[in-house]
């Protein structure tokens, strides 16, 4: 795992790219944003990609420069891992994309793909909240809720590229209606999206002055789950109620993935994560109350280390060959190591 010491990592999002030059433990040497302009096509898109990679190049000490030994990216949406195609990613306006593929050709490095998700997931199992950690699960409560699960020191994907899709777990029958159609998933209860639902109506119910002053002060009024989070950090009872309210679902959430997976770490990151104890405290609550008892005991559930670095540290880590059973050779190494036997 440590004959590779440098990779880049690059974190390809709806309306911005991030990429970094990434060491061993983590550290970031180099790095560059760029916006990924979706609306102007995927050739754009890749360009934008490869001039943050060359511009993070650039920043990075000289001497790293030709020791970098591969590419990870984490891309928003389903991806073929193996491949590195991304399947469906809405935020890029993506179907069936050889991701992997083109960013090789134009940067001449071997490059791995996963979903944004794993990705940050590794990012914490490698220099964050979930360092040393072999059954790790990492929840981002951002506009949706997702996750990543690291099982037995390997990234779980699933049949088809789909695991760790926790924020469509149906917690409330008859609950909000959720994005994917269904009811009362969990990111319609848990994630910044919800908080924010929950705050206008506490507006509209007349019980929203804190909040609305909160808005006026650090979101140019708008009433979301920023302006909550800083409403509850004057203790405000109202957005303490509205965080307690969704920590609460979320450790019902984290009740089912603990007497499914048995994790020894929970870690929780995304924009809401910023909540602290006003939304991990009533979560740890509900869990100890819902999970099987002794398996709650087992867990720790803390908040993210690496705010929105995970995404390009991760990607990295990824490129390292964390989270993999082998790191490096891949579909064609494995092809390659099934033949010896028939040549031997
Ligand atoms: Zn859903």
């Amino acid at each position: 795992m440590d004959k590779m010491q440098y990779a880049i990592g690059i974190d390809l999002g709806g309306t911005k790219v991030a990429a970094g030059v990434v060491d061993g433990q983590g550290r970031i040497l180099g790095r560059s944003h760029r916006p990924t302009e979706v609306d102007r096509g995927r050739e754009v898109v890749l360009e934008n990609t490869v001039r943050a990679v060359r511009e993070a190049l650039a920043r990075s000490p000289r001497w790293v420069r030709g020791r970098i030994q591969a590419v990870g990216v984490g891309a928003p949406g389903t991806v073929e891992a193996g491949t590195g195609r991304v399947l469906l990613a809405p935020n890029l306006r993506w179907q069936d994309v050889a991701l992997g593929q083109l960013l090789q050709e134009r940067l001449q490095m071997r490059v791995y793909v996963d979903n944004d998700a794993n990705c940050a997931a590794l990012g914490e199992l490698l220099a964050g909240a979930g360092r040393g950690s072999r059954h790790l699960l990492v929840i981002t409560l951002g506009t949706g809720v997702g996750a990543g699960l690291v099982l037995d020191g390997q990234l779980y994907r699933g049949a088809g590229g789909f695991a760790g899709e926790v924020g469509h777990i149906p917690v409330l029958p008859d609950g909000p209606l959720c994005g994917c159609g269904r009811r009362g998933c969990l990111e319609t209860l848990c994630s910044a999206t919800a908080v924010a639902a929950m705050a206008r109506q506490a507006v509209s119910d007349g019980r929203g002055a804190a909040i609305v002053a909160a808005a006026r002060r650090i979101a140019q009024g708008q009433v979301d789950a920023r302006a909550v989070m800083a409403a509850a950090r004057w203790k405000d009872p109202v957005a303490l109620a509205i965080l307690r309210e969704a920590g609460t679902y979320l450790g019902i959430g984290l009740a089912i993935l603990v007497n499914l997976f048995n994790p020894e770490r929970i870690v929780v990151g995304g924009s809401l994560a910023r909540a602290g104890e006003a939304l991990l405290g009533p979560a740890r609550e509900e869990l100890a109350r819902r999970a099987l008892p002794g398996l709650a005991q087992q867990v720790a559930v803390v908040a993210a280390e690496l705010g929105n670095q995970a995404g390009v540290v991760g990607a990295a880590a990824l490129a390292l060959g964390w989270g993999r059973k082998e790191p490096g050779p891949g579909p064609e190494g494995a092809a390659r190591a099934g033949a010896e036997p028939a040549e031997g």
